[in-house]
């Protein structure tokens, strides 16, 4: 399990373990299928809606922990309008720059949830 999130966080195929799922200068761009196991990433219609939650919930969480940072280093007494410039850098990059790892991540997730098909990979996934 441990080793199917980790593929996930580090942008393998979840399955197999394969690296560069995304298009050359398109790091938003993921390919349709591994191309080592051909495992097709929208396993069912709305599948990229869980990365999207995924991103969403990770991107909420690291707004708050700057805004709890902050307070922390900065007092309870913290202007509003400082937090709001510290938090809408963080909440409109973060999701941006974490959308590859959403994807691959919601994979590995997806896979645990729902493990592989024998028709779904056309080579033994390795690990599974
Ligand atoms: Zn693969």
């Amino acid at each position: 399990m441990i080793k199917i999130l980790w593929r996930g966080i580090t942008l393998a195929c979840a399955a197999c373990g394969h690296r560069g799922l995304f298009r050359k200068f398109g790091m938003f761009s993921m390919l349709d299928n591994c191309p080592r196991c051909d495992l097709r990433f929208e396993r069912m219609e709305g599948h990229s809606l869980g990365a999207v939650a995924v991103n969403t919930v990770v991107s909420a969480a690291v707004v708050l922990m700057a805004v709890v940072f902050a307070l922390l280093v900065f007092g309870i007494d913290t202007p509003t309008k400082f937090l709001l410039l510290l938090a809408a850098p963080v909440g409109l990059l973060f999701p941006i720059a974490f959308d590859p790892i959403s994807r691959t991540l919601w994979n590995a997730m997806e896979l645990l949830m729902r493990p592989l098909e024998p028709h779904e990979i056309k080579t033994p996934p390795n690990g599974l």
